[in-house]
């Protein structure tokens, strides 16, 4: 079992997140005048990257989204950090 540090509740057990999106992708726009191949891969596509990853992930408990930085090829994360706007407490 893997413990993920939340931002706002502190490490809990990895069954309490979900991942959501990878972190930093930009949403084309305007939406209207893309195209369905382009908005797929918006949608569905993803660098998953082999080694640090910076991914959005929420804690199912608190309902919460953040940042995470991990290492996918290690498991190993890295920071966790709450998305701009949302204060950790
Ligand atoms: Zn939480």
């Amino acid at each position: 079992m893997q413990y993920f540090p939340c931002p706002f509740c502190g490490p809990r057990e990895e069954t309490e997140f979900h991942f959501a999106a990878e972190a930093g992708k930009p949403r084309p726009e305007p939406a209207a005048q893309v195209s369905a191949q382009s908005w797929a891969a918006y949608l569905y596509l993803s660098a998953a990257p082999k080694g640090e990853a910076h991914e959005i992930w929420v804690h199912r408990s608190c309902g919460e989204f953040f940042v995470m930085k991990r290492n996918t090829e290690t498991r190993a994360v890295l920071a966790t950090t709450a998305l701009p706007g949302r204060d950790a407490e």
